[in-house]
């Protein structure tokens, strides 16, 4: 454990987990609502510089487990990518030699005695005689001199091979002893010796599927550990959100590769919505976008609907030379009437889009609340003698927060789900329209309740009476639980019944996190 001894105070402050009593006693009474507990978090927010220790500690398992060396155990857990797990299931598999031999780990039981018996050897590489004590025989039994080793290990550490240098006999796979890489590049090169060990270090993180580096920039210094599923959304001690498996923001309902598609598309189309923006007009009766291509002010729209293009009224169909019949809005210039259609896909995008866009930028003003329902608290606490606990609005800004975001995604999720980009041959029409209206219902449910809270959380408590402070109150808890039993359901609805039962394609999303206070400060000392 020791570490740098200095740390001590500052890993206190990322120490969460006993602020979360008075909390916990707020939401108590809601037990009949089926309130989850408190679960373990699931990941650890790591250090650089304990990034060692970490590293340390995964090593001493397998090397207790196994009866090894370090660098045995290294060279085990860098060719399985540092998961523990999978190297034991190959060990129960298929027993230790193989696992083992596959990994390039060669353990001799007596070390090539043979070499002490002469007075002079020759080095297969170079061809020259030279005392034995200018030669190293690796784990393998493979022998030769020094000279011709150190060289073969500093050409390797340049080629960026630290991690797996292998033995210089042309048939051998085993992967050479840390220990005399080190020793033996250090004499010549200490430099060098010190980047191989870098990259020793490192290789903790860059290949190990379980650590990731916190995308922050500029970077934070953190890392972050998941001990379960990587297909989860992680909050750094830096206050970053991210989604574990790709590193971007996070995006779940929606799969990693649907918020890469929907990222590139969103970009993409920005051109096309802009035009849109300008050359169409919403018609007055189902609101898709119409284009009018002629010079007549009397557009008709797919739907059928009749409308002027001036106004944006609705209109009947005749007109004369200069006028609408039954219409006086302005100026009307006689063409023949258009039926402008807008392409259909582009309609099918917009619509999502705009939900997803309505729901982002909501999402931003309520984050900014934070700040100002902070403020306000501050205030009241120093003001009031009555309540001061404050954790409802604060618990409930951040439910309102989280389910903000997984309603704006969910329509991305949507666009794709119901889409033809990669579900197409997945589902017959009837299906498709099936799962679509269940989803739907769902996704309608939160968005009214989402919208709820949002208007209560939105009431300035500080300055109403205390009767209507406790019914805010009461609104802001129900409905933060409610928000939460709808999301449950519907990432319950997306995992049992949209994206289970899928043929061809797996998409993993992170699962739904009921607990607003889950961040695991627990830094690895
Ligand atoms: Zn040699
Ligand atoms: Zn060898
Ligand atoms: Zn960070
Ligand atoms: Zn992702
Ligand atoms: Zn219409
Ligand atoms: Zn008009
Ligand atoms: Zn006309």
């Amino acid at each position: 454990m020791a570490g740098s001894g200095t740390s001590d105070t500052d890993d206190d402050c990322y120490d969460t987990e006993s602020s979360n009593g008075t909390e916990s006693d707020a939401e108590g009474c809601f037990l009949d609502y089926g309130f989850q507990p408190q679960i373990a978090p699931s990941y650890q927010v790591i250090m650089k510089e304990s990034l060692l220790e970490a590293q340390t500690q995964d090593l001493c398992k397998v090397m207790d487990m196994l009866t090894l060396r370090e660098q045995h155990a290294r060279t085990l857990l860098i060719y399985h990518r540092w998961d523990i797990e999978r190297l034991f299931a190959v060990l129960v598999d298929k027993g230790r030699d193989q696992l083992f031999s596959e990994a390039g780990v060669t353990i001799l039981e007596h070390k090539n005695p043979v070499s002490l018996q002469f007075s002079q050897l020759t080095c297969n590489i170079c061809i020259e005689d030279m005392s034995p004590d200018e030669f190293t025989s690796m784990d393998c039994g493979h022998c030769f001199c020094n000279k011709c080793w150190t060289e073969h290990f500093i050409v390797k550490i340049n080629e960026g091979q630290s991690k797996r240098i292998r033995c210089m006999e042309y048939t051998c796979k085993a992967i050479c002893d840390e220990a005399v890489v080190r020793k033996l590049v250090n004499e010549k090169h200490p430099d060098i010796a010190e980047r191989f060990d870098r990259f020793l270090l490192e290789s903790f993180i860059e290949d190990n599927s379980k650590v990731k580096w916190c995308p922050s920039i500029p970077h934070c210094g953190y890392a972050i550990r998941v001990e379960g599923d990587p297909c989860c959304e992680v909050e750094c001690a830096c206050g970053l959100q991210f989604c574990f498996k790709c590193s971007l923001e996070t995006h779940s309902p929606c799969s990693c590769m649907m918020w890469d598609l929907w990222s590139k598309k969103c970009l993409k189309e920005s051109e096309a919505m802009k035009w849109i923006i300008v050359n169409t007009k919403p018609c007055p009766k189902c609101h898709k976008p119409v284009e009018k291509n002629g010079g007549c002010n009397l557009v008709t729209c797919v739907c059928g609907q009749p409308f002027c293009w001036v106004c944006g009224g609705a209109t009947g169909f005749d007109h004369t030379y200069s006028r609408i019949i039954g219409h006086t809005c302005g100026r009307y210039k006689e063409d023949s009437i258009n039926k402008a259609r807008v392409d259909k896909e582009i309609y099918r995008y917009m619509h999502y889009n705009s939900r997803y866009q309505a729901h982002t930028d909501s999402f931003d003003i309520e984050r900014k609340l934070k700040e100002t329902i902070q403020n306000k608290i501050s205030v009241s606490e120093t003001n009031d003698s009555g309540s001061k606990d404050y954790s409802w609005i604060t618990n409930g800004l951040d439910r309102l927060l989280r389910c903000r975001r997984i309603l704006s995604y969910s329509y991305a999720f949507a666009y794709y789900m119901f889409g033809n980009d990669l579900f197409k041959d997945e589902m017959t029409r009837k299906e498709r329209e099936m799962k679509m209206n269940l989803f739907e219902d769902q996704q309608q449910q939160l968005e009214a309740n989402v919208e709820r809270l949002s208007k209560y959380i939105g009431v300035p408590f500080n300055q109403s009476s205390m009767d209507k402070v406790w019914a805010t109150r009461m609104q802001v808890i129900n409905l933060s639980v409610v928000t939460d039993q709808i999301c449950k359901k519907m990432y319950e609805c997306i995992e049992n019944d949209l994206l289970g039962p899928l043929q061809t394609v797996t998409h993993n999303i992170a699962p739904y996190k009921s607990n607003t206070d889950d961040r695991p400060w627990l830094l690895l000392k």
